[in-house]
């Protein structure tokens, strides 16, 4: 789950990472109202879960509480990348006379958290990363041993921070990064930038944070940030109903059991020409209900022109998922051709279900190729 902005920098804060003090404004109003709180000059930050904002116009630096109200009310409504911004951020301004980039995420490969510091900071990373991979320090965390202080220090000095006071307080930061990491059970915090103020002062400008789904359970405070109203309207339905699924941009629909399958699915799809409307994991189980919700799910984006079914049976018994396919038409009225590919346990007793039910939008395939083929002409030719 990601977090906005303005919530990663109340973690920071509880973590002791130094932050600008700000206000949430939802209205022009509120907005005006927050300026005159804090005082002085401020930055309106459009709240949404992408980045570059700043290239998009959706951070704006104002004066006067009039001036705010002004810049909130062009920002308020944008569309960033796809995000509408129905919240600002309201900070203090600061005076910036460096930028630089701090993160912690996790290395997969070296199955530890990985710390990556460098003085390049505002600027894409992967742009960093590309151009000046030595100016990029990165170095591993143990978890099982937790963090050293000297492994603060080692980024620093790699980095080439010279300014001892400056090298204290960001080592300090490193370390409380790390501790909000750990004790969120996060994926990734990244600041960029990490600033330096005129003053000299060591300061987290933004935030990134994402926290394990998988771990929201030990952690209801943090749950609680999920923003309901800002997430897919499909996928919100689908986590109502306990249906695994994500909202992609094609055409053609996609229902697998087990993850494994169902991106290999969305892979074979993309490969015969086609573009996958979703994923949607049917899970070990798929029984009937499930199905039912899957297709229900599926179904209600308008762009799905066609269904492919790629059912392999081991513990789901493809017989059951038949059934499940058919009390979901006998319920749904789906018209949109349905393809289905069912294998191994039960497979013979499944397709002699749909065979019988001989519905006219119901297409058996044999193997998962042809069937993702199938799929792709039927939503070409919907
Ligand atoms: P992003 O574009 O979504 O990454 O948003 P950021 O919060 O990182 O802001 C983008 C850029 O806006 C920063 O790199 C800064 O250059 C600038 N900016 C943000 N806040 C301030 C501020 O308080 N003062 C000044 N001078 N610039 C700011
Ligand atoms: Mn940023």
């Amino acid at each position: 789950m990601d977090l906005y902005e303005f919530q990663g920098k109340e973690l920071f804060r509880r973590y002791g990472i130094p932050v600008s003090e700000g206000r949430l404004a939802t209205s022009p109003a509120e907005a005006h109202e927050a300026a005159q709180e804090l005082g002085g000059p401020v930055v309106v930050k459009a709240q949404v879960l992408t980045g570059g904002r700043g290239k998009a116009g959706g951070i704006k630096l104002a004066e006067t509480p009039e001036d705010v109200e002004a810049r909130a009310s062009e920002i308020l409504g944008m569309d960033i990348r796809g995000h509408t911004v129905r919240k600002v951020w309201i900070e203090r301004a600061s005076d910036i006379a460096r930028e630089y980039y701090l993160s912690i995420t996790f290395d997969r490969g070296a199955k530890r958290p990985l710390l990556m510091f460098t003085t390049h900071g505002g600027v894409d990373i992967e742009e960093v990363a590309a151009s000046s991979p030595d100016e990029l320090v990165r170095l591993h965390v143990d978890p099982l041993e937790g963090y050293h202080p000297w492994q603060g220090r080692r980024l620093v000095y790699d980095a080439g921070i010279a300014d001892p006071v400056e090298q204290k307080q960001i080592a300090a930061i490193v370390e409380r990064l790390y501790e909000a990491f750990v004790g969120c059970e996060a994926m990734l915090c990244e600041i960029n930038p990490l600033i330096v103020t005129t003053e000299g002062e060591v300061r987290a400008l933004d935030s990134k944070f994402t926290v394990d789904d998988n771990a929201l359970y030990r952690h209801p405070e943090l749950a609680e940030m999920r923003d309901v109203a800002a997430a897919d309207p499909l996928e919100a339905l689908a986590r109502e109903k306990g249906v695994t699924y994500v909202k992609l941009d094609g055409e053609v629909g996609v229902l697998g059991n087990g993850a494994g399958l169902t991106m290999s699915t969305v892979d074979v799809v993309t490969f015969v020409g086609g573009r996958p409307a979703n994923f949607c994991d049917l899970g070990g189980g798929g029984d009937a209900q499930g199905v039912v919700d899957a297709l229900d799910v599926i179904t209600r984006d308008p762009q799905v022109r066609s269904i492919f079914f790629n059912i392999f049976g081991g513990i789901t018994r493809c017989d059951e998922v038949a059934r499940g396919i058919l009390q979901a038409l006998g319920q749904m009225a789906i018209k949109l051709p349905i393809v289905v590919r069912l294998d191994g346990t039960n497979a013979e007793e499944g397709r002699r279900l749909l065979e019988e039910a001989a519905a006219a939008n119901l297409h058996a395939e044999a193997t998962m190729l042809d069937g993702a083929r199938r799929a792709v002409e039927l939503a070409a030719a919907a």
